[in-house]
């Protein structure tokens, strides 16, 4: 009986090891470049936004590994790119439709609970979450952005999460109902001044955004705005952007631009 108490214990202990998250104060988050888009998936041959790929993003310690996340007809949140999943529209679509195809490495459409309770057990990579706009209309977009929120405050997953979004509207709904979230707009058209005034922390555009306006580099160091630039998968193109010193740098060659980043520091001064 005794034994049979403390196998108990013993698996009882290591089942809350497994669930808690990392300590929040002891949290350090990696501290380069690099954000693996739509996961590391590229090289190892992996369905992108797969539960996969965002594991193989957080094993080469990326700062974040970005994703993609729509609100299905019958209003769970699932991880997918394109506004359509095979032949289904996934906003049209139940979850239970939309998980009868599978993803090439066998896995279910994964849900974005799925991702945040990888995300939490560890404190190295953040998740970039791009909450995707909808041709539904504002209410359809802002029920999507509050269940968004709910689930990352019942996950506790709040300091995890880099919310993106290329529809401005979404993102200052973000803000409402989580003023501290660090959010950053995609659609490159607007200035940093513009960003600050609406409390966006980040400027999260296609590189030839900065190319077109090189003075934005300045302007957001002077108003605090991060710097991204997407979707960067040439060396030519990350050598410019680490010159420029841009805070993140999104690619579906991660392990190309840590090659980049350790030549950088090799080569300077
Ligand atoms: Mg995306």
């Amino acid at each position: 009986m005794k034994l049979f108490l403390l196998i108990s214990i013993f698996g009882l202990l290591n089942a809350c090891k497994v669930s808690q998250p990392v300590n929040i104060s002891s949290m350090k988050f990696a501290n380069n470049q690099v954000i693996a888009h739509r996961g590391a998936w590229k090289n190892k041959g992996l369905p992108q936004n797969s539960i996969a790929s965002l594991k193989a993003a957080i094993a080469l310690g990326c700062a974040g590994s970005e994703t993609d996340v729509h609100m299905t007809a019958d209003s769970m949140l699932v991880i997918n790119h394109d506004p359509v999943w095979g032949d289904l529209n996934v906003q049209e679509s139940t979850l239970a439709e939309l998980r009868k195809a599978k993803l090439s490495n066998g896995e279910l459409l994964p849900q974005l609970d799925d991702f945040l309770k990888i995300i939490r057990q560890q404190s190295a990579t953040k998740l970039i979450l791009e909450i995707k706009p909808s041709e539904k209309g504002s209410a359809w977009a802002n029920a999507t952005v509050q269940k968004v929120i709910t689930m990352v405050h019942e996950t506790k997953t709040q300091p995890w999460i880099v919310y993106i979004s290329f529809d401005y509207g979404m993102l200052k709904e973000v803000l409402r109902l989580e003023p501290s979230a660090n959010v950053q707009y995609l659609n490159g058209d607007k200035t940093p001044e513009q960003l600050k005034q609406d409390g966006i922390k980040g400027a999260d555009y296609h590189y030839s955004v900065f190319q077109k306006h090189p003075e934005w580099i300045q302007s957001a160091r002077e108003n605090n705005i991060e710097l991204n630039a997407w979707t960067v998968n040439e060396e030519k193109k990350m050598n410019w952007l680490l010159a420029n010193d841009f805070d993140f740098i999104t690619t579906n060659e991660p392990e190309l631009l840590f090659n980049q980043i350790k030549k950088s520091k090799t080569s300077s001064p």
